[in-house]
């Protein structure tokens, strides 16, 4: 009985609450500095940012009680910035990307660049026989495996000296380690590598059937795992504050429902780190969502972009 008290007192105290609005506007920090657009783009206080629900017993903050990355703390870090000399992001694609099952490279090289803002390159492709990556089948389900550690020190041996960082991007599974079952990707921030897949972001590798427009809707997965992912890179750590692109996500329904764009405070976040116009990111972000049929992403884009102009 008092050990149930006591799991039950534990399990309390580590419950994610959503946190208050004075918090969100102590997370965006203080914009009394910036110009008015900029306080604009960063107010915690405006209807378009929605304030981060409190999570079903399943989604990541159920599960991963994380206590969120404040603009001051993020500064505090010392995160990696893009410089003079490194600040192009390269993509590695790794294995086929066969145009019938995999989102096209150039599709995502356009986003990641209207996203961050910055140059973008692909790299040619690395076949996995050619560079003997460690492979395996899964014991469960039989599909192919990559060992991520064995890309991720292939990466490091080859960083371009213009990189910010280098992302091996893959439509094969990965594994960390023998005794895990996968994994969707992993980076090391002080190397500045990293390995993503999106195998498990369409619908055949479930064994389901690919409905008409699972196109968009992988290119879509694969774009916000992409921006989520790089955002990682430059120190941008898991937003509790707003429903967000770097909210963490547990499951696939969960990795769903969050937005393509940012809230304040992580914007915030990368605008400090690249320097961008807020407005010029939005028009390019709005142009690649309505060309890739990202409907609602558009439309959301198109209304800040008018809010942003005073309209
Ligand atoms: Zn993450
Ligand atoms: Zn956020």
């Amino acid at each position: 009985m008092r050990c149930a008290a006591i799991i039950c007192l534990a399990l309390l105290s580590m419950a994610f609450q959503p946190p208050s609005p004075d918090a969100r506007r102590t997370a965006v920090g203080d914009l009394a500095e910036l110009p008015p657009l900029l306080r604009r783009a960063f107010s915690a206080e405006v209807p378009e940012f929605e304030p981060i629900p409190k999570p079903s017993p399943h989604d990541w903050l159920a599960v991963h009680p994380e206590t969120g990355q404040t603009f001051d703390q993020f500064k505090a870090s010392h995160p990696n910035r893009p410089t003079d000399s490194r600040r192009v992001i390269y993509l590695q694609p790794l294995g086929e990307f066969a145009a019938d099952r995999s989102p096209s490279i150039e599709k995502l090289r356009e986003f990641a660049a209207a996203f961050f803002a910055m140059e973008v390159k692909a790299l040619p492709a690395l076949s996995l026989e050619v560079f003997r990556l460690t492979t395996r089948r899964n014991p469960n389900t039989g599909n192919l495996q990559i060992l991520t550690s064995d890309v991720l020190d292939f990466l490091k041996e080859r960083v371009p000296a213009d990189a910010f960082c280098v992302l091996a991007i893959t439509m094969e599974d990965l594994y960390p380690e023998p005794s895990w079952n996968f994994v969707f990707g992993q980076a090391s921030l002080r190397e500045r590598v990293g390995v993503y897949s999106f195998a498990r972001y369409d619908p055949a590798f479930y064994g389901e059937t690919r409905n008409s427009g699972y196109e968009t809707l992988l290119l879509r997965r694969s774009c916000k795992v992409l921006a989520h992912e790089t955002s990682h890179m430059f120190g941008l750590a898991h937003c509790t504050f707003f429903n967000c692109l770097m909210n963490g996500s547990n499951h696939l329904a969960e990795s769903d429902r969050r937005p393509l764009h940012l809230c304040p405070v992580c914007l915030r976040k990368l605008q400090w780190s690249v320097g961008f116009d807020v407005r010029e990111r939005y028009r390019a972000l709005e142009r690649v969502a309505r060309a890739e049929g990202f409907a609602d992403e558009a439309d959301w884009l198109s209304k800040e972009i008018r809010i942003l102009h005073g309209e």
